[in-house]
């Protein structure tokens, strides 16, 4: 199955739904990287969440998901782009135990940024994991953040990832003040199985053959890392020329490598100091006023 976004809409009623399958692009992110299987089933989860949330959002840039935990997972993180690109990555220590978002996780954060295009105004909301699920606790931040009703339903295995997400939108008429607790009912009856196997058509046709639905065209998804050599030699500068150079010292170069895809990336002592130098000559430039 190709991996797309679908929304629908239950016409006359505020309840907006998109469904995401997510194949070549969730098996991008464990090609590249050997997860355990308790953390690749949440990644997995958070992977097709994360496309849902940047459907459903108003964006322009990256929407980036983080779980932050105390437990044996420290981290998970999913870069949805507006273009609908995808990247994920985790970091965890040890052996980890199977069991639930809290097993793995302990407490922790769930923090959610929005990092417009070019721009400097990051937007960020961040709340306390509460849920023993990826969904619940985005159901939890939807609530509060966005004081959106949310019901999310989600799937993955080591093949691929797959969700469904409803919102009840605030409507100006209320004719049908039952439409809410139906769709999400019906939602309810949805299976993991389903959601991972069936097309989105078919989910919705499963689901809701007794309304009115309209379904838009799908749109496709992709996995994309955007890092980039340019990308590294400003963390390089971020870090600091002094930083750099007593890396070099010890180690004769400065190694670096991409946690999202795995690109490598290498300064030698000559690289490291045209880093700054190419600093010094923006620095230098006069200012207008
Ligand atoms: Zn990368």
């Amino acid at each position: 199955m190709s991996d797309s976004l679908r929304r629908f809409l239950l016409e006359q009623t505020p309840v907006r739904g998109e469904i995401v399958h997510l194949d070549a692009t969730w098996r991008a992110v464990l090609e590249r990287r050997a997860y355990p299987a308790p953390l690749e089933k949440l990644l997995g989860e958070m992977m097709a969440a994360a496309a849902l949330l940047s459907a459903t959002l108003k964006f322009e840039g990256s929407l980036i998901m983080q779980m932050q935990g105390s437990g044996p997972v420290q981290l998970l993180v999913v870069e949805a782009t507006s273009g609908h690109t995808l990247r994920a990555t985790a970091k965890w220590e040890g052996d980890l135990p199977e069991g639930d978002l809290k097993a793995l996780l302990g407490s922790g954060r769930f923090v959610i940024s929005i990092v417009p295009e070019g721009g400097k105004q990051t937007y960020q909301g961040i709340v306390g994991m509460e849920g023993d699920s990826i969904a619940e606790v985005l159901e939890h931040y939807m609530a509060q953040s966005e004081q959106l009703e949310t019901r999310m339903w989600l799937a993955s295995d080591s093949r691929q990832a797959g969700g469904m997400i409803l919102q009840k939108l605030p409507a100006a008429r209320a004719d049908d003040p039952d439409a809410w607790n139906r769709a999400t009912q019906l939602g309810a009856t949805i299976k993991r199985e389903e959601l991972l196997a069936l097309p989105a058509t078919e989910i919705i046709r499963r689901l809701y053959h007794e309304e009115d639905v309209r379904v838009f065209e799908p749109r496709p998804v992709a996995f994309r890392c955007s890092c980039s050599r340019e990308r590294v030699t400003s963390m390089l500068r971020m870090l600091g020329h002094d930083e750099v150079r007593s890396i070099i010292a010890e180690q004769n170069s400065v190694e670096v490598d991409c946690e999202f895809c795995g690109r490598h990336y290498s300064f030698d002592a000559v690289d490291a100091e045209q880093v700054f130098a190419a600093e010094h000559v923006t620095r230098a430039q006069p200012t207008k006023h």
